[in-house]
């Protein structure tokens, strides 16, 4: 893919020059994904020196790739993973109150075809985690999973019980729905709507902490570690390829399924990750939105996996595979992943047509899950450790897993191991401190409306404030003021994003490039709405922002066009599959 390196703004040598005119801290953290920014905010918290690099853009790897659920994770129990669920739904609980602005509970509903199948298999699971096709689940096994799920959902939270519905009434509920559907089981889990803006939000707290110690808790998007000497850990600038020294007491290797690449480049290989790839597409497809009834789709198909159909706005995602990787090549949506996911959406709903050209976008990524022998990718532990060495006068920390939902824990008890190491005290606890712009978000639809009717004007009318509303939470009230300081148009006559916008995104948010607007400050690409005239118009407006040059700008058209076109399969010319 043809990356050139445009100027740099003067935002971008601020971040990069923050490490470089003092290149040590306490605490280096590599990786940028939400488990490594979620540390970064935790240590920034007790008051610690850390830095944090991350070689593409935050959330970029597969913190960029989920399923967008936040849950406990009710097949793990299967796995006897009791912990895990225990920790994930305390997590959830946690998570939809400090980030309501993007964590909203999510209503599940499981199709069940059979009574009994599976039941024997699960507890022989608990003991082997061999590979083998798992039965179908049957109604008894989930009924047992979902009251165990239950009992631990009223952990530090109020979700409802589950319910069980019988055929008719599950037909009524789903018309289009498989006609020998025997049950349907619903229950309560939580998803995250805007993953990538989360990710930001955490950053932004993380280094908002140390505001009145300049300089303490610093972060650049665009650095590489590339090896380690005595005299610390090499950084590489993406932008400019420059290279400096960066020394720091504890090293934290948090770049998920890349944690034995890293550690290579780091001069101390590791054989500690077993990464599998999970793809999915996002379909424009009113009638399979209608389908669901607003709610997550949650099933097993043919194969054994669990598997989802899931109502995003007003686009439906569909995912996910779990197949081994080995990290030698980007992961990317094949075409068989895409006949998989069409042949699961027939299991459920065989009558609705799905075709290639109402895909609007795909992703995909690799999880970072451990080294799994012949353990099937999908009974693969969820659960994560941290493996610690001494390294050229450092203590280098390598995190092995780590789930979404879970990042808060993971965070604290990785920095409770860094305070230790440091010989250092924590001052404050994350749990139940709100995130971002989550802190005094309208808890209602009414509560939304109120909000924005309080604020619209000429110059930010109601839509543009809802548009802000949900992309920043109240964070909203801050960009609104950078809005109205300055002369402001909107970009391609669309309420989706404006000039001075853009210009917040680049000065305070670290945008580098058009594919970070579009794909992580934005979700103009998740729905599909990146393509054609607006991105022109978008690249005009940001050329400009950068100060840019007209080869500057075409390099980073051609750069988001490979970006969109390799990785998501995304014509940005015309919307279409490539
Ligand atoms: C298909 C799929 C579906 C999933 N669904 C869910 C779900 O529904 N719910 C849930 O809770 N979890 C889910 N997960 C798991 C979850 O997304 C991940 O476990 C989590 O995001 C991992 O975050 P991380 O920060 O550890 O890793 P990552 O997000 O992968 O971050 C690692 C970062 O390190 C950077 N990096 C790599 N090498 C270097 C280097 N040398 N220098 C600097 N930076 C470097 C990478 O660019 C990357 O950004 C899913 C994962 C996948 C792939």
């Amino acid at each position: 893919m043809p990356v050139q390196a445009p100027a740099h703004t003067p935002a971008t040598r601020a971040r990069v020059e923050s490490l470089r005119s003092r290149p040590e801290a306490r605490v280096l953290i590599i990786g940028g994904g939400i488990n490594g920014v979620g540390t970064f905010r935790d240590l920034a918290l007790q008051g610690i020196d850390v830095a944090l690099v991350e070689r593409e853009d935050y959330c970029s790897g597969a913190s960029g790739a989920s399923s967008h659920m936040i849950h406990g994770g009710i097949r793990y129990l299967e796995n006897g993973e009791f912990r895990l669920v225990k920790e994930s739904v305390i997590e959830r609980n946690n998570l939809l109150k400090i980030a309501p602005h993007y964590v909203k509970p999510l209503q599940t509903t499981i199709p069940i075809f059979s009574t009994f199948s599976g039941i024997l298999n699960a507890p022989l699971r608990f003991l082997t985690h061999r590979s083998g096709k798992p039965e179908e689940r049957g109604a008894a096994l989930i009924k047992m999973g979902l009251s165990i799920y239950d009992s631990f959902s009223r952990l530090g939270g109020t979700v409802p019980k589950h319910e069980f519905l019988g055929a008719e009434a599950s037909r009524e509920l789903f018309p289009k729905m498989r006609d020998d559907v025997r049950y349907t089981a619903t229950y309560f889990d939580a998803s995250v709507h805007n993953p990538e803006r989360l990710t930001l939000d955490v950053l932004h707290d993380g280094l908002k902490a140390a505001a009145d110690k300049p300089g303490t808790a610093r972060a650049s998007n665009y650095v590489t570690a590339v090896g380690m000497g005595p005299d610390g850990v090499r950084l590489r600038d993406e932008i400019t390829g420059e290279e400096f020294t960066f020394r720091a007491d504890v090293v934290i290797n948090l770049t998920g399924a890349w944690t034995d690449q890293t550690n290579e480049a780091l001069s101390s290989p590791t054989r500690y990750m077993g990464g599998t790839k999970g793809s999915h597409i996002v379909l424009d497809h009113p009638e399979l939105l209608e389908a669901t009834q607003g709610r997550e789709i949650f099933f097993e198909h043919t194969d054994g996996r669990i598997v989802l159909i899931y109502p995003m706005g007003d686009r439906v995602l569909v995912g996910t595979t779990d197949l081994d990787d080995d990290m030698t090549s980007r992961a990317v949506c094949t075409d068989e992943e895409i006949d998989y996911f069409f042949e699961l959406i027939k299991h459920v709903y065989p009558s609705i047509a799905v075709t290639r050209d109402q895909i609007v976008y795909t992703f995909s990524g690799v999880r970072p899950l451990p080294s799994h022998d012949d353990t099937a990718p999908g009974f693969v532990s969820r659960d994560y450790r941290f493996e610690k060495r001494e390294q050229n006068g450092s203590t280098v920390i390598s995190v092995v897993g780590g789930k979404w939902t879970t990042f808060r824990a993971l965070s604290e008890h990785l920095a409770n191991d860094t305070l230790e190491i440091l010989g250092a005290k924590r001052t404050v606890s994350t749990l139940g401190m709100y995130i971002g712009g989550g802190e005094g978000f309208p808890e209602t639809e009414a509560g939304v409306r109120a909000w924005i009717a309080a604020r619209a004007d000429e110059t930010i009318p109601a839509e543009r404030w809802a548009v802000l509303l949900e992309r920043y939470g109240v964070r909203a009230d801050i960009v609104a003021e950078h809005l109205r300081s300055g002369a402001d148009a909107l970009i391609g006559g669309s309420h989706e994003l404006s000039t001075r916008e853009l210009d917040f995104l680049i000065r305070h948010e670290q945008a580098e490039h058009l594919d970070d607007i579009l794909i992580r400050r934005t979700s103009l690409a998740f729905r599909g709405l990146a393509t054609g005239e607006f991105f022109a118009a978008l690249a005009d407006a940001f050329a400009e922002a950068k100060g840019w040059s007209r080869e500057e700008r075409a390099a980073e058209m051609e750069r988001a066009r490979a970006v969109f076109a390799e990785r998501h399969r995304v014509d940005l010319a015309t919307g279409l599959l490539v």
